[in-house]
């Protein structure tokens, strides 16, 4: 998906400052932003108090919306660069379409993973005729510098690793819990796991005292380590934990982020990451221009013109907590 927020400012994200070292427990609410004329989506990161949770920077939780009687998700060709997209399902299909020639439609707990390395474009959309409830969740991760110039590329994981326990089904989308991998190729220390709990589970997930974490809630009622965390809301955990202690009242879907914390301060703006506003500026021109990002064939309508930068320099804004 694509940050269609027309009132887009550059936030600058990463270093260590931001990071969290001790346990923490800090609910973090969304931001409802309009995509397009009907659809709203939940965006949980950047949030006012948290921009990253180790490498992850995005986080958009959509639906479930009911799209019996409508076109569902249509999102024009646009641009990215310096990250990863990953499209994550738990209900509906969306079809993706790139610059690279890719066409593939992704469905509930299939990996969609795009690196867009130096530059990419793609669209997506509601494939016709779709499933009658569309629920998912948008997520980006920040490359590093040393492989934010990579060569741009999709991938689709259908199959899955996963790791079971009573009351638990975890979907490994990208690193590694308690002993599965996923195969979506990463370029940070980072996980993203789909938590399945049934009604009454009371389990506890190991995890990495090295990576911060954080857990969003996409349906049901669950307690990540005894807080609450309602659909469309995510729970900042900090780091140093072993495990996350974890109950549902009703069955309940979950997804857990974390990774390493992202040393690198990074700029990011619209659908792109950098590290310099030149280089912003010049990806803007890019687009508008029609060069570098490549075209995305078969989409029907015009791609997404890049909102207008600020006049105002781009600057570190530093701390925000
Ligand atoms: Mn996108």
């Amino acid at each position: 998906m694509s940050n269609l927020d027309r009132e887009a400012v550059p936030a600058v994200c990463g270093g260590r400052g931001f990071v969290v070292a001790e346990p923490v427990r800090e609910l973090l609410s969304p931001r409802r932003v309009k995509l397009g004329e009907s659809s709203e989506v939940r965006r949980l990161l950047p949030n006012l108090g948290r921009r990253m949770v180790g490498a992850w920077c995005f986080v958009d939780h959509y639906g479930p919306d009911d799209i019996a009687e409508e076109p569902g998700m249509q999102v024009p060709p646009h641009p990215h660069m310096g990250l990863q997209t990953v499209s994550w399902l738990h209900q509906g299909e969306v079809l993706h379409r790139d610059s690279t020639g890719s066409l593939q439609t992704i469905r509930p707990r299939e990996l969609g993973l795009m690196t867009s390395g130096r530059a990419i474009s793609h669209s997506e959309e509601s494939p016709r005729p779709h499933a009658r409830f569309l629920h998912g969740a948008q997520l980006w991760v920040a490359l590093p510098d040393s492989h934010r110039h990579t060569e741009p590329h999709f991938e689709h994981h259908a199959e899955l690793p996963r790791v079971t326990a009573p009351g638990l089904k975890a979907t490994l989308i990208l690193g590694s819990l308690d002993g599965a991998t996923s195969p979506g190729t990463t370029y940070t220390p980072i996980v993203g796991a789909d938590l399945t709990l049934a009604a009454g589970a009371d389990v506890r997930l190991p995890l990495e005292p090295d990576f911060e974490y954080a857990v969003l809630s996409m349906s049901g009622e669950a307690h990540v380590d005894g807080v609450p965390v309602l659909p469309g809301s995510m729970l900042y955990l900090g780091c140093g934990r072993t495990e996350l202690p974890l109950r549902a009242a009703s069955d309940a879907g979950l997804m857990l982020l974390g990774g390493e914390p992202f040393e690198e301060e990074l700029i990011m703006f619209w659908n792109w990451i950098g590290r310099s506003q030149e280089e912003i500026v010049q990806a803007r021109r890019d687009w508008m221009e029609g060069s570098r990002f490549g075209e995305v064939k078969g989409y029907e309508g015009a791609p997404l013109p890049a909102p207008e930068l600020p006049t105002t320099p781009l600057k570190p804004r530093g701390r925000l907590r």
